[in-house]
């Protein structure tokens, strides 16, 4: 995959980072607006308590000024002193009126200094016992108190302001009734108000709905600090509630304000960690990503660069080597396959460059053992080779060449690199230039330095084993009639058919040779005096009766004298038996010529 066709993965991953950032913004947004809409019904709430703790005051004013009205006829009557069944009468018709007037009074009383009842009415005897059974801690006093699980607020004035001794109107209001009545609760109904004293008793019987019992410590340190108001919150799973927790004026009355939010801003709050955690985590994964991606483009870039560069310098290689005017050729160690082949060289084994590639190194070679023993030696001694072998080209054709090996790391592959230079054409100069170095180019036999080489190498081979090898000189006759009477070209002709009725007599074995002019001689190794008499004798005939036809068309016929001699392992050299049987062959002209005289050594 390349770093281009990666982009749109890029920018799609982009754009889900970007999806996640606003995912968190969102969520801090959604977590401040959260605490904003807190902190408003805090405030909302506190507004509620403080309405209806003034709704409250009002309402407990209105009772003590009704209660101060009813004192004022009560005062009266009780400063008559002893009261009469009439006065007792006065007093209940007041009391009553009183009750009337306060909807939400169960019961109210007149009590002594020393807490007697002197005079009560009620709507119920049982607020009536519970008002003789509640002593109010002060004089004038606001207290609540609940018995027989019916909570009244008792309000207690005293007749006379100025008297410590006087006597005092007590009234039990219906605490819940009172609280029900409280209008800013009937506008927000998502609050709720409860009335409760310093022992919170009453808390417990009306706090159904929300469950405190955990919260009772908060209540109770509010009681104990003796402020005005106080403010917490209680958050579950599903909602949070503000409480506002107040003093009713300097009473001993507390009111606490519920207010539900179960906005799903609180859903929202709660869970917000959790998604925080998860965008950190993915944007921690997305980043990682990214990270990878980076850094595998980074690598990309660098690895494109060494490939850039190996290549400039492959190509490099690879013109270089295809320029040079030697053939060359690149074929891996492991299994000797051509992977390269450049032009020279596919032209010397004449085969197209591409269909190398499909060959092994070794089938250039005409014997499979070259090549063979010559990776082996490069391989141990880690040097190169250059051998001169032949090799065969793609027609199968044989031809020499030199050809170096040596090895070579390409692309970290351990590489061959063949180096062939044809040599055929040296080769043939060299056969040549050999051939006309041993060669006599008139006959075609043995020249007189080879022949005398050859003979000495025979004589050592005779010393060697033994066994006696004949020598025979030949000396044409009369030679100088034939170059005067029909030329030159003649003598020359008469001398190549000599020359081949020598090879056709005598054996592939022999060694024969001119040695100048029209003189010959010819080395039979393993032969006797014996035979080799009467092989001279059979070559003499040969030569005698052959009738040879001149380009004049003249036929003319030629006689040769011949001299034998045994060559012995004592003879040294060649030239000592030659003399010997140049001897021979000059006593065979003495004799008449046209003959073949045999040198005995012991006629010496
Ligand atoms: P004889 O029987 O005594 O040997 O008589 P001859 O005529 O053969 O005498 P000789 O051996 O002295 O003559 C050799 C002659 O061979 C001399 C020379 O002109 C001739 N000759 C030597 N080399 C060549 C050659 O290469 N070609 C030709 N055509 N003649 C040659
Ligand atoms: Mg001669
Ligand atoms: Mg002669």
């Amino acid at each position: 995959m390349t770093w281009q066709s990666k982009k749109p993965i890029l920018v799609a991953f982009c754009a889900l980072l970007l999806a996640i950032g606003i995912l968190w913004l969102l969520a801090v947004q959604v977590s401040k607006s959260y605490d904003t809409e807190i902190n408003r019904i805090q405030s909302e709430t506190e507004n509620i308590g403080i309405a209806a703790e003034q709704e409250l005051i009002g309402k407990l004013e209105l009772i003590k000024i009704k209660q101060s009205i009813a004192a004022e006829k009560i005062q009266p009557i009780l400063d008559n002193g002893k009261l009469n069944a009439n006065d007792t009468e006065k007093l209940k018709t007041v009391l009553e009126y009183f009750l009337t007037q306060v909807k939400d009074s169960r019961a109210v009383g007149i009590i002594n200094s020393s807490h007697e009842i002197l005079s009560s009415v009620s709507t119920d005897d049982q607020d009536l016992l519970s008002a003789s059974i509640f002593v109010p801690s002060k004089t004038d006093a606001v207290e609540m108190f609940s018995a027989n699980g019916r909570s009244n607020i008792y309000i207690s004035q005293r007749l006379d302001p100025t008297s410590e001794e006087s006597a005092s109107i007590l009234s039990a209001i219906n605490a819940n009734q009172l609280i029900k009545k409280i209008s800013i609760l009937k506008n927000n109904k998502q609050a709720s108000i409860f009335l409760f004293d310093k022992d919170i008793k009453p808390l417990k019987k009306n706090l159904e709905k929300i469950n405190i019992t955990n919260h009772l410590a908060a209540f109770q340190s509010f009681i104990q600090s003796n402020q005005q108001s106080s403010s917490f919150t209680i958050n579950s799973k599903t909602q949070s509630t503000q409480i506002n927790l107040r003093r009713v004026g300097d009473s001993a009355l507390y009111i606490a304000i519920f207010n539900q939010n179960e906005s799903n801003l609180s859903t929202w709050k709660n869970n917000t960690i959790f998604y925080i955690i998860g965008c950190i985590l993915i944007q921690g994964f997305l980043l990682q990503i990214l990270y990878s991606l980076a850094r595998a483009k980074r690598m990309n870039q660098t690895l494109f660069l060494k490939e850039t560069k190996l290549s400039a310098s492959e190509t490099r290689f690879r013109q270089m080597i295809e320029a040079m005017p030697i053939g060359l050729i690149l074929a891996r160690r492991q299994d000797n396959l051509i992977v390269y082949i450049n032009k020279p060289a596919a032209k010397i084994l004449d085969m197209p460059q591409a269909s190398a590639l499909s060959k092994r190194a070794f089938s250039i070679y005409s014997n499979e053992m070259d090549f063979t023993s010559q990776t082996n030696h490069v391989f141990e001694s880690k040097t190169s080779q250059s051998i001169e072998c032949i090799l065969k080209k793609n027609t199968g054709e044989p031809f020499w060449a030199n050809i170096s090996i040596s090895m070579v790391d390409v692309a970290d592959t351990q590489t061959l690199l063949i180096g062939i230079v044809d040599i055929s054409e040296q080769k043939k100069l060299e056969a040549d230039l050999k051939h006309q170095a041993t060669i006599d180019h008139l006959s075609g036999l043995y020249n007189r330095a080879h022949f005398i080489n050859s003979s000495n190498k025979e004589i050592q081979r005779i010393q060697r084993h033994k066994k006696n090898a004949s020598l025979l000189m030949l000396d044409i006759d009369h030679f100088k009639r034939v170059n005067d009477n029909h030329g030159h070209d003649a003598g020359d002709l008469v001398i190549q058919i000599i020359a081949l009725t020598c090879q056709e007599t005598l054996r592939d074995i022999d060694i024969v040779g001119r040695l100048g002019g029209e003189e010959f001689a010819a080395l039979l190794p393993e032969t006797s005096a014996h035979e080799a008499l009467n092989v001279a004798e059979r070559l003499r005939i040969a030569i005698e009766k052959r009738a040879i036809k001149l380009k004049s068309g003249q036929i003319i016929n030629i006689t040769s004298s011949i001299g034998v001699t045994e060559v012995t392992p004592n003879d040294a050299i060649i030239d000592i038996a030659l003399k010997r049987a140049d001897l021979a062959m000059y006593s065979s002209k003495n004799n008449g010529r046209n003959q073949v005289q045999y040198f005995d050594t012991t006629q010496e």
